[in-house]
């Protein structure tokens, strides 16, 4: 049997404690589980000792590729670089902390094999504070009813990958943990399989609870991308016509007060139901903008290699 290249993207900030021993622990199960494999450092501008230890670890193994940023720009973005330059069939993201365990990596591999794109980790046992932990829970009950993919643990930074799936979408914000989402809507197939977590033993937790809102933004901004994207018109018309649907409403009823005098508030309801008239006019006005600019960029990259061209030729 034909054993797949392996890549595995790590994004590391402040990590000096944790590399050397995870690069060594995962250059073992490698060892066992590919011929050919790479583990792509990616340092997001660590102000401790990382890089210089990584580029010892470069020096000593031609599997290991480093990139480094001149200042910390996030995780989203060390991935969504790594992943550029990983050149895997499978490609891997997992913590630079040691509390993903390279143990799993086959576990992974073995579910992929079962005929699935995207396996996603599931930290069973969350070696994490409880102020961590709840919200995460919370988020995540959100993410699978706003998603409907049964997903657990979509701030699991342990995942694999067929290239594919990473090819397919530009990784931002805080986009790469809405992967699987993102997967699952084009029609991968998408799994999840439970994982140990360890406590973090060297370094700090780089994330706080501002992590929470920016992800629930970009929640919002996926769920749309993906179900409204091609055609943000339809919504933003949509609602324009429900409100719009008010007026005459509104109008008839302020009329009927100012002859009648039944309330004796008809310019409230006649300055209530200006503003209603307007907002609809602005929000049809604003889905019409949207369709514009998606016509002129956003197609192209919405529709970013959702197909495969097949043909007879090897
Ligand atoms: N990380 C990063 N850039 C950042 C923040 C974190 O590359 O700006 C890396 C960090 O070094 C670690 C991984 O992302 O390898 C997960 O971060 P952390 O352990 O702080 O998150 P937590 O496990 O607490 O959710
Ligand atoms: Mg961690």
């Amino acid at each position: 049997m034909e054993r797949p290249k392996i890549s595995v993207v790590i994004p590391v900030f402040n990590e000096e404690g944790n590399v050397k021993e995870l690069h060594r622990r995962v250059t073992e199960e490698l060892g066992t589980l590919a011929d050919e494999h790479e583990i792509i450092f990616v340092d997001d501008g660590s102000k401790d000792a990382t890089l210089s230890r990584l580029r010892t670890i470069m020096k000593r193994d031609p599997h290991t590729k480093v990139i480094t940023f001149y200042r910390n720009f996030g995780k989203a973005n060390a991935l969504s670089v790594g992943f550029e330059h990983a050149t895997g069939d499978i490609i891997f993201t997992m913590d630079g902390d040691l509390q993903d365990d390279p143990v799993e990596l086959k576990n992974f591999l073995r579910k992929l094999d079962e005929g699935y794109d995207i396996v996603s980790g599931w930290k069973l046992n969350r070696q994490d504070p409880i102020g961590k932990r709840l919200p995460s829970l919370l988020f995540n009950f959100l993410v699978r009813k706003m998603s409907g993919v049964n997903v657990h643990d979509s701030n699991c930074g342990f995942k694999a990958y067929r290239r594919e799936v990473v090819r397919m979408v530009d990784v931002y914000g805080e986009f790469h943990r809405y992967l699987p989402l993102i997967a699952h809507w084009r029609g991968f197939r998408v799994a999840e399989i439970r994982v140990r977590h360890h406590r973090r033993k060297s370094g700090r937790s780089k994330y706080g609870i501002e992590r929470l809102f920016k992800g629930l933004m970009d929640l919002f901004t996926v769920t749309f991308l993906t179900k409204r994207g091609r055609s943000p018109f339809y919504l933003f018309a949509g609602c324009s016509a429900l409100l719009m649907s008010f007026v005459p409403l509104g109008a008839a009823f302020t009329v009927a007060d100012g002859l009648l005098g039944l309330t004796g508030f008809y310019w409230a309801f006649g300055l209530a139901t200006y503003l209603t008239f307007l907002s609809s006019l602005v929000i049809f006005m604003m889905g019409f903008g949207s369709e514009l600019m998606l016509a002129s960029a956003g197609h192209r990259n919405i529709t970013k290699n959702h197909y495969r061209v097949l043909s007879g030729k090897k």
